[in-house]
């Protein structure tokens, strides 16, 4: 079985922005990664490169901006009530948190200044206009279920959990 749309793909991978850590690892976590593919889970340069693969495959993968997280926006920033945060009193400037939008639904913000009801934020993600450099390697493939794919996300150890 290969990598292909409505299948639910787990692997472990790192992702690194050219820095000598990773900012990011399944293995650190211990359990892999499981994702739909074909429903917009996972940014698309790592889900084109993940196409066609087999279990057992490790490959790595360098995913420019415009198929990651974006390029960076100038004066990208929004001064937001404090209330819209989750513990909100306890952000400092330079934290990455998530600020849940009405349009855009939740969303990686990062903090620039907080004042007393009013907290600034760059709403570029973190991410936004660097290369990612990713290690991958496939541990499973399976089909989707109806539930999953009328949902839009996979399911189980790894994906998401109602
Ligand atoms: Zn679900």
């Amino acid at each position: 079985m290969n990598v292909e749309a409505n299948k639910v793909v787990s692997f472990h991978y790192s992702v690194s922005d050219g820095g000598s850590e990773p900012v990011d690892s399944s293995r650190e976590r211990g359990e892999p990664l499981s994702v739909l593919i074909g429903h917009g889970n996972i940014i698309p340069g790592l889900e084109q490169a993940l196409l066609g693969r087999a279990v057992g495959d490790r490959f790595e993968v360098s995913v420019e901006p415009a198929q990651a997280y974006g390029e960076r926006r100038a004066n990208f920033t929004q001064r937001v009530p404090k209330k819209y945060f989750d513990r909100g009193e306890r952000l400092h400037a330079g934290d990455v948190t998530v600020l849940h939008t009405r349009e855009a639904g939740p969303r990686t913000v990062v903090v620039l200044k907080v004042g007393s009801s009013v907290i600034d934020v760059d709403l570029n993600h973190p991410l936004a206009g660097k290369t990612l450099s990713f290690d991958v390697e496939i541990t499973a493939i399976r089909d989707a279920s109806d539930e999953e794919i009328a949902h839009r996300h996979a399911h189980g150890a790894g994906g998401h959990e109602h």
